[in-house]
């Protein structure tokens, strides 16, 4: 095979996956990764690796590959990223690892995701991911301790409470668990995962996946707790009085709206909650799950994100016909650039440069149709992309039983404002320093609740930087 052809991976057939939430991608065989990994030019100077936010050592885990030694692959992932069979399904790393590798120059990048996820998904299977995960070591914080045997014993008697348990809130507890810290995760939820759990579909990653990943830091000793909401079961002042350090990963799930005539009809969900029903709620079980959820016979999702794109392929799979609608072109779309690929395979129709103005309703309050707009593009807005502008007298109807909202999170004031002297900016996102310390010495912060939606790798890459700062904090 050149050097330059990428070694496909297996996918169920768009005619056989939209009709079940089976998970799309069926990921390498040994022989498959075996040959993806012989294209990996082994760089001395990796640029894949600057790429990832984690800093993983990439082609040091794919030489081990290389060499059939899948323990060892899987030890030098783990002690970067303590969830691999997760971020290898959803980590956009076209533009992150795979966008940096030096192979784009001539030709399609390493397929480091794929890899990822055979490494931890046969460490599943052979056994040994509990072993590993047990006596995996922190890269970075651990090195520079490494030399201060006091320093970590220290640790080992700090406690520390980590408030959610998104991917930013699991690495900063799997970070200090390495090292012994004690450490409480409190989930508001009856599910570890944030997100991860119910926002993104089982099709694009098995809930059981996330159960493996996230259950596995209690062999590092952490204790995670759920159906605690912080702030209303336990006041912050608790935790500030009980633990040496608190790191705050609540994400940013409330949901924004359109806010245009007709939302209050029945059959507008934000795409959280249809989500939410969906993937944690288990509604695409019902009867088996006593959830139910009506999509009707069509269904338009409004947005072009991640959130849009899940939210559309899971109603197709209810047995809805969906569009999506979206206010700039496909080039603008902020979702991954296979989620789109993969809902158009499944069928489902775009509608770009619209937005919509009003939702219609029957005489009994039930939505039958989307008024909408034509729009243009007009001069670049404040995040650089241009700016959609409606075209006068082009509005049109779209039929529709249901209509999900998938416009944008952002964050939930309520925990915040019960942390005295918390400082946040005018968006509502705590501000802290480089190692996610925030106004209160004490309190550390990471993921969408300091960035604003963002994605998995980069709330990882900021829950590992907080750790060092608690690290910090706590020793020096
Ligand atoms: C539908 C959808 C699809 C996405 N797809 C992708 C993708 O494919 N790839 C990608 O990289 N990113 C994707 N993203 C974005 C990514 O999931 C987020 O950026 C990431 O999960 C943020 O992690 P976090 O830890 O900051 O927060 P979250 O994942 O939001 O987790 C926060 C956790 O805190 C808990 N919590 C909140 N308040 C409290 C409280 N008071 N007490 C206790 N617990 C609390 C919540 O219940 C939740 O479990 C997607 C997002 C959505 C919504
Ligand atoms: S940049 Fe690409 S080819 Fe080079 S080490 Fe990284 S993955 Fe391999």
């Amino acid at each position: 095979m050149a050097v330059k052809d990428r070694v496909p991976v297996p996918e169920l057939e768009p005619s056989v996956r939209k009709g079940n939430f089976l998970e799309v991608s069926q990921g390498y065989t040994f022989e498959l990764a075996h040959q993806e990994a012989q294209r990996c030019l082994q760089c001395k100077v990796p640029t894949c690796v600057s790429g990832c936010p984690v800093g993983i050592d990439i082609p040091g885990f794919i030489k081990e590959i290389i060499k059939g030694n899948l323990k060892k692959s899987y030890e030098i992932l783990k002690s970067y990223n303590y969830l691999p069979a997760i971020c290898g399904r959803v980590c956009p790393q076209e533009v992150q690892c795979e966008g940096a590798c030096v192979l784009n120059k001539i030709g399609k990048p390493i397929n480091i995701g794929a890899l990822e996820r055979f490494v931890a998904d046969f460490a599943s299977q052979e056994g040994f991911e509990d072993e590993v995960g047990r006596l995996s070591f922190s890269e970075g914080i651990s090195k520079e301790l490494g030399n201060a045997p006091r320093k970590l014993t220290d640790l080992r008697s700090k406690k520390v409470a980590v408030v959610g348990s998104g991917p930013a809130g699991l690495t900063a507890a799997s970070e200090l668990g390495k090292l012994g810290v004690q450490v409480h995760v409190y989930e508001a939820l009856h599910e570890f995962g944030g997100v991860l759990v119910y926002g993104i579909p089982e099709f694009r990653l098995p809930k059981e996946i996330v159960r493996r990943e996230v259950l596995q830091l209690e062999t590092l000793g952490v204790e995670l707790i759920k159906n605690i909401p912080v702030g209303y079961a336990i006041h912050p002042k608790e935790l500030l009085e009980k633990y040496d350090a608190v790191f705050i990963g609540v994400g940013a799930g409330t949901p924004k709206f359109m806010g245009i005539p007709g939302s209050e009809l029945n059959g507008v969900y934000s795409a959280n909650e249809f989500l939410t029903r969906v993937n944690l709620m288990k509604a695409y079980k019902f009867p088996e799950y006593d959830t139910p959820i009506k999509v009707g016979k069509r269904v338009v999702v409004v947005g072009g994100g991640n959130t849009a794109m899940d939210a559309a392929r899971s109603a197709l799979r209810l047995g809805a016909q969906v569009t999506v609608v979206y206010r700039r072109t496909e080039a603008e779309m902020p979702a991954r650039r296979a989620e789109i690929h993969h809902a158009k395979e499944e069928g489902i129709e775009f509608l770009f440069l619209t937005n919509p103005v009003r939702y219609i309703g029957n005489e009994t309050g039930k939505l039958v149709g989307v008024e909408c707009i034509r729009m243009e593009l007009g001069d670049p807005d404040e995040s650089g992309r241009r700016r959609p502008v409606p075209v006068a007298n082009s509005n049109f109807v779209i039929e529709a039983d249901v209509v999900i909202e998938a416009i944008g999170t952002e964050s939930n004031r309520f925990l915040l404002n019960q942390f005295p002297d918390l400082k946040t900016n005018k968006y509502g996102y705590i501000v802290t320093n480089e190692y996610g310390q925030t106004s209160i010495p004490k309190v550390f912060a990471g993921g969408d609740i300091v960035t604003g939606s963002a994605t998995v790798i980069l709330a990882m890459g900021a829950g590992k930087k907080a750790a060092e700062g608690i690290v910090k904090f706590l020793v020096y």
